[in-house]
């Protein structure tokens, strides 16, 4: 059994969460292998292991590469954003964290959307429809996307979701009002911390019929500009070869563990 201990400072009690007995925590079979996770079975069926890896991913799995340590800035960085959301009233699958690059969630079944929030324009929107980049959008634009890597993960809307069986309209509804939320949270967060929250991409799942905020926040998933310079600190570094990648996925870590202050 691989050594399991509770992250420095954090109590499950505070969070409002089951005690456990982390030391019962034992990883079984893989259950799932993915481009930047693995995620293993554990005792309770309810619960699941999730290994951040190094590796990395870009352009639908074209460009390959490894971004050193980023598995444990990653499982660091969402435990910490997962943590203040929760707190804040956003339900999250983080059960607790456990070694470094470990995390024990709650064992959801991921609704095959992905959600973008933008605050500023980039990416595919500049690209598909011409939007100048770097400019601020006057509201926040939420975008849906099929999850489906065969099909390069395409742009959907809510009634391709609700008729092709992905979501109810229900879920949807509680989606869009989360994903929405999580914006409002993250921003003055990320603005503490020297950085423009670009956009970003979460994927929710359902647990006990709930609907839920599963996956990860890290700079694999949201685009993070440093407020002073402009300086990229996430995976663009990556997708577009600008160098220093693992310094600023530590740079953003660093950062954010000042930044962010979960009220008890
Ligand atoms: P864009 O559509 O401009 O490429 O991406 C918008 C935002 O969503 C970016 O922050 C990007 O990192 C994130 N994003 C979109 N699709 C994916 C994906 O398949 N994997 C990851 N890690 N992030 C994604």
């Amino acid at each position: 059994m691989s050594e399991v201990k509770q992250e420095k400072g954090t109590s499950l009690k505070d969070l409002g969460l089951k005690e456990l007995d982390l030391q019962d925590i034992e990883m079984g079979d893989m259950l799932y292998e993915g481009k930047a996770k693995k995620m293993f079975r554990t005792k309770d069926e309810k619960q699941l292991v999730v290994v951040y890896k190094d590796d990395a991913t870009a352009f639908n799995g074209e460009k390959k590469g490894t971004i050193m340590g980023k598995g444990q800035v990653n499982c660091e960085m969402s435990a910490l954003l997962f943590r203040y959301l929760e707190a804040s009233g956003i339900p999250t699958h983080l059960i607790a964290s456990l070694t470094p690059g470990q995390m024990l969630v709650k064992a959801v079944t991921i609704l095959p959307v992905e959600v973008i929030v933008r605050n500023i324009a980039t990416g595919s929107l500049s690209k598909r429809l011409g939007a100048e980049e770097g400019k601020v959008l006057p509201h926040p634009i939420l975008e849906f996307c099929y999850k489906n890597d065969a099909l390069g993960d395409p742009l959907v809307n809510d009634d391709h979701i609700t008729a092709l069986g992905w979501a109810t309209k229900e879920q949807l509804a509680v989606i869009r009002t989360m994903a929405l939320r999580v914006n409002e949270l993250l921003q003055p967060v990320m603005l503490k911390a020297g950085l423009r929250l670009v956009d970003f991409k979460l994927e929710f799942g359902l647990y006990g019929g709930e609907v839920i905020l599963a996956d990860e926040i890290s700079p694999d998933t949201c685009r993070l500009w440093d407020t002073t310079t402009g300086k990229k600190l996430d995976k663009d570094r990556f997708r577009q070869d600008l160098g220093q990648v693992e310094e600023a996925y530590e740079e953003v870590l660093k950062r954010l563990r000042q930044a962010v202050v979960v009220e008890r």
